[in-house]
């Protein structure tokens, strides 16, 4: 036996959190901070400096040597760079340990190199960071040693977001205030603060290393852009919430304490549908702080990965013919005194206020499908959503049976009278003990589903960020707080105008809902009579980044203004434009550089052991050496053709206008080609002498981790 682990000892042990700030911050300094971390308080350099000071020495007992504002430019993923604490040597020529509160409140990293979609031209390179204290600092080990790491927001010098993370707190707050209007509508004067709740579900594949070094698609891909599937797949469902592998497990083992150790409560893990496939669930946390342990799960994710000889794949399809991986964004609203505002209570049709929400949520969701969608989308989903595994591209949402019913009854009849009671689960053992069922059963298909007191988005992208969707959610919901606000507070008769506001939200956006099968064809039809938008792809989706109604939303509740939205569709086109180049020549690498030689090489001795067979024994019947000859020859004429087509394709593709000319381009004619060029190439696979294929196959990377 390993040596006891206790988890609730070393949870949180890596954190400058709220015991240590009680601990170390002299008592003043303390409510202070708190004040602006609770209620939005202006932060005073004096107590910014007390408390860089203590953070400085808390975390040179973690052994740091180092500090850096960390933060996530639009690449996704995070940044930082690192200082250490010393000062400039002294007379004596030793050196102090420093840090001080301006350098805890701001940074200045060069911004050039990091996307802003024309918000900053290269040559005014400036860019600050803004220490966020609503989520918490915390010291971060590896190699190097150890660093503080403060998170940041990152801005322009004009004061344009460069970021994720400053859309999701302006969207917090937006919400929060709208939030407020509506709970004070319904009498309570109590609760001063609404904070979304989210907890990211995250699913991931593990590969072994050794086979993954020689695989060049997914070193540089994240993805195999080749391979012919293995005999089976995921069709036994054996995977599933299977056992769990030694190896797998030892690394689950691992991840686990180094999550807790930074405070991230991972709570579930379990294999998912396809082999190799698994999920980590934590516990949910304020929007803010589930974003950056998301980010840090990832992270996490691949570094451990190393120590096993595994490595970490997040992108959303690895591996064509198994299902891709996701991350179900679970999200919902809670006042600082522990109200739910999702939740519905034993009889939702007696709770008006839920109603209210939820007809709202109905209203902003059909509104801004569009926007819902966009933040789902990147080059990784495109092979997911729709391809019957992930939800559709189209955005519906499920309410199930009891809900569903109250806003049928509201709509046929104006008033909800009851609510469907959830029964006994009838086992027909009479050992076993009764078990109440839920009220509503679930749906996998639909892309935002009412869970019990939270809606789950399950569209979004294993290897994304969770800021986008949120950045939505809070923003459009809070758009629908505020229509209703605005009319209800000037009602003359509060009880009958919200009852009339609620069976017409219901009735205007009715056709949102949708609890039958997301992956059928009949949905698609359906839907498309309904209105609903289906953006196949993330490149369709990008222009609702920038449509009169997205933009009149974002500037009125100050998430993001104009130049800020036509920044990120430009990223977006970019970030899609390059993520294909590189997979194509990846391809057109892969291809020439090794396919064909091995095929090339293949035949010669294919042609040698008919001669050597004519040689030996004239009269043998040589017909399969022939035909496989043949078979191969001809799909090798094959791949070169398409090859050099995608070269072609490639080449004019460099030519188009950046932007979304030449992401359409990609999207249209450069992933058609190299569907083309895959096509014979895993043909080949099936057919030429495995020790002669110059990678490891499907069922050597997935079945024997
Ligand atoms: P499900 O089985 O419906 O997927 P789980 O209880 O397994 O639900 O939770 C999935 C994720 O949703 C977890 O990260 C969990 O912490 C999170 N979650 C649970 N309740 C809420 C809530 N009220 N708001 C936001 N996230 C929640
Ligand atoms: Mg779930």
């Amino acid at each position: 036996m390993s040596e006891a682990f206790n988890v609730a000892d070393v949870f949180g042990e890596y954190v400058f959190n709220d015991t240590v700030m009680k601990e170390r911050l002299p008592k003043k300094v303390y409510q202070e901070l708190r004040k602006t971390i609770d209620e939005g308080a202006e932060l005073h350099i004096e107590v910014a400096d007390v408390v860089a000071n203590a953070m400085k020495d808390w975390a040179i007992e973690m052994g740091a040597t180092h500090y850096t504002h960390w933060f996530q430019p639009l690449t996704g993923v995070t940044a930082e760079k690192h200082d250490s604490f010393i000062s400039s040597p002294k007379s004596n020529g030793k050196v102090l340990m420093e840090f001080s509160g301006k350098e805890l409140i701001k940074g200045e990293p060069d911004a050039s190199s990091f996307p802003s979609g024309g918000l900053r031209a290269t040559f005014e390179a400036r860019g600050y960071t803004a220490w966020d204290c609503t989520s918490p600092a915390f010291v971060k080990h590896d190699a190097a040693g150890a660093i503080l790491c403060i998170p940041t927001a990152f801005c322009s010098y004009t004061g344009e977001a460069l970021d994720k993370k400053t859309p999701l707190l302006r969207s917090m707050e937006a919400v929060n205030t709208q939030a407020l209007r509506i709970l004070r509508l319904f009498g309570n004067t109590t609760s001063t603060k609404v904070t979304p709740s989210v907890g990211s579900e995250q699913e991931y594949f593990l590969v072994d290393r050794d086979k993954y070094l020689k695989r060049k698609d997914l070193i540089f891909t994240g993805r195999t852009l080749f391979g012919a599937m293995p005999p089976k797949g995921q069709e036994l469902d054996d995977h599933y919430f299977g056992t769990i592998r030694e190896r797998v497990a030892s690394y689950m083992k691992d991840l686990n304490e180094e999550l807790w150790k930074l405070g991230i409560p991972a709570k579930t893990q379990h294999n998912e549908v396809a082999p190799a496939q698994h999920e980590l669930a934590p516990i949910y946390e304020e929007a803010n702080i589930a974003v950056d342990h998301n980010q840090l799960t990832m992270e996490l994710m691949k570094k451990v990965a190393g120590r096993h000889n595994l490595v970490c794949l997040l992108h959303e399809k690895p591996f064509a013919g198994v299902n891709g991986s996701g991350k179900h964004n679970n999200w919902s609203l809670t006042t600082d005194d522990g109200i739910n505002l999702l939740d519905p209570g034993k009889t939702p049709h007696e709770n008006v206020q839920f109603l209210l929400v939820l007809t709202a949520i109905m209203k902003a969701v059909d509104t801004h499908a569009d926007l819902l969608r966009e933040a789902a989308g990147n080059p990784g989903n495109d092979h997911r959503l729709g391809a019957n595994e992930a939800p559709p591209a189209i955005i519906s949402m499920f309410l199930g049976d009891q809900l569903g019913d109250v806003i049928n009854q509201l709509i046929s009849t104006g008033n909800a009278t009851s609510s469907l009671k959830a029964g006994k689960l009838q086992t027909g053992v009479a050992t076993l003990p009764d078990i109440k069922k839920d009220a509503t059963d679930r749906n996998r298909t639909s892309p935002f589903a009412f869970t019990g007191n939270k809606f789950e988005f399950r569209m979004v992208g294993s290897s994304d960020s969770v800021a986008s969707p949120n950045v939505v959610l809070n923003t459009i919901v809070a758009e629908a707080f505020c229509d209703i606000a605005d009319e209800l507070e000037k009602a003359e008769d509060f009880d009958s105008a919200v009852h009339d506001l609620i069976k017409k939200m219901a009735s205007e956006h009715q056709r949102i809902v949708f609890n039958g099968d997301g992956y059928s064809d009949n949905w698609v039809e359906e839907a498309e009579r309904r209105g609903l938008p289906n953006l196949k792809t993330m490149v369709d989706a990008i222009p609702a980044l920038t449509t009169d109604k997205a933009v009149k939303m974002f500037e009125k509740f100050g998430v993001f203004t104009k130049a800020e939205l036509e920044s990120r569709s430009e990223v977006q086109y970019e970030a899609y434009s390059k993520a294909i180049n590189i997979e194509a020549k990846a391809m057109i690498d892969i291809a020439g550089k090794h396919i064909i030689p091995a095929v090339i090489k293949a035949t010669i001795d294919l042609a040698n052991s008919i001669n050597s067979v004519k040689a030996a024994c004239p009269d043998a019947d040589i017909s399969v050496q022939t035909e496989l000859l043949q078979e191969t020859s001809a799909l090798l004429a094959d791949t070169k053709v398409a090859l050099s087509k995608l070269q072609d394709v490639v080449e004019e593709a460099a030519e188009k206008a950046e932007g979304r000319e030449q992401a359409v381009f990609f999207k249209d004619v450069v992933k058609k080609t190299m569907d083309e060029l895959r096509a014979p190439v895993d043909k080949l696979e099936m057919i030429v002498d495995k020790e002669a294929w110059p990678m490891p196959s499907y069922g050597d990377l997935i079945f024997e981790v």
